[in-house]
């Protein structure tokens, strides 16, 4: 009799990634996209993707996009 050590079970079982929270709103989701280790959530991204650049979110959300790009060329 063999006992083989199996982590995973019996039928499929996707990856349970720990949530990460949007650097835009602060929300925890699992939709989004990833730049460099910062993440965007679904909502947030197509809201960018909407905003004029004459709202006045857009500064905003430029300003949250720099935080990515300066850790990128830390
Ligand atoms: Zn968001």
């Amino acid at each position: 009799m063999k006992q083989v050590k199996r982590a995973a079970h019996s039928g499929h079982i996707p990856p349970t990634d720990p949530l990460v929270s949007c650097i835009v709103c602060s929300t925890p989701s699992e939709l989004g996209i990833h730049i460099g280790d910062q993440f965007i959530c679904q909502r947030c991204e197509a809201e960018m993707v909407l905003t004029d650049v004459t709202d006045e979110k857009y500064p905003f959300f430029i300003k949250q996009m720099k935080k990515i790009w300066l850790k990128e060329n830390a």
